[in-house]
């Protein structure tokens, strides 16, 4: 083998090993990303190749049904929808074990409904909550905010909010249940 033949195949395993790392399809969206779990609050972050991205994931006990445990600094690698800051997972790929959370369609694998609720007598109807909820699972009713547990993935964006941006609800209207 020359050493041009070695040259190649070298460059040939970086190019496919920085794929497996970190993929995206700007038309569709569609990223493959590996890093280290960074958790903050009830939040879970992914960092890597010098991106961050929160993991729009499923509420909790859809996880424990699937029996995804995500522990700080492990590492791991995701595919999904990049969704504002963060990924909308459909895989996630652990010690060569891939767990489906959502089809082909975007649809949980197990439907749970959110955990995630709005007290109605502290909300202030600011609607600052409302832009920012990644799957759109808030509207106003007789101007207070109200959650749809069906759609609600439990990211916590409304209520802890989002690195640089949204401090979460100014007055703590919304909990976890
Ligand atoms: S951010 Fe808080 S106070 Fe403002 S609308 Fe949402 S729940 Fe109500
Ligand atoms: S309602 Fe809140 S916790 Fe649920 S998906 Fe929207 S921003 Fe995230």
């Amino acid at each position: 083998m020359t050493g041009r033949t070695i040259l190649m195949i070298l460059l040939l395993a970086l190019i496919v090993g920085i794929n497996a790392q970190d993929t995206t399809d700007p038309a569709t969206g569609w990223i493959s990303f590996e890093g280290s779990i960074n958790r903050i609050g009830h939040r879970v972050f992914i960092q890597g190749q010098g991106s961050s991205y929160q993991l729009f994931l499923l509420p909790q006990r859809a996880l424990d049904s699937l029996q995804i445990e995500l522990i700080q600094d492990e590492k791991l690698a995701v595919a999904g929808i990049v969704l504002g800051p963060g990924i909308l997972v459909y895989q996630i790929f652990k010690a060569e074990v891939v767990t489906q959370l959502r089809d082909s369609e975007g649809k949980p694998v197990i439907f749970v409904p959110g955990g995630v609720e709005v007290a109605p007598s502290r909300c202030i109807g600011c609607k600052l909550c409302v832009s920012q909820c990644p799957v759109g699972a808030i509207s106003f009713v007789q101007r207070k905010a109200v959650i749809d547990p069906a759609k609600c993935i439990e990211c916590y964006i409304c209520s802890e909010g989002k690195p640089g941006g949204f401090k979460g609800c100014p007055v703590g209207a919304i909990k976890g249940k």
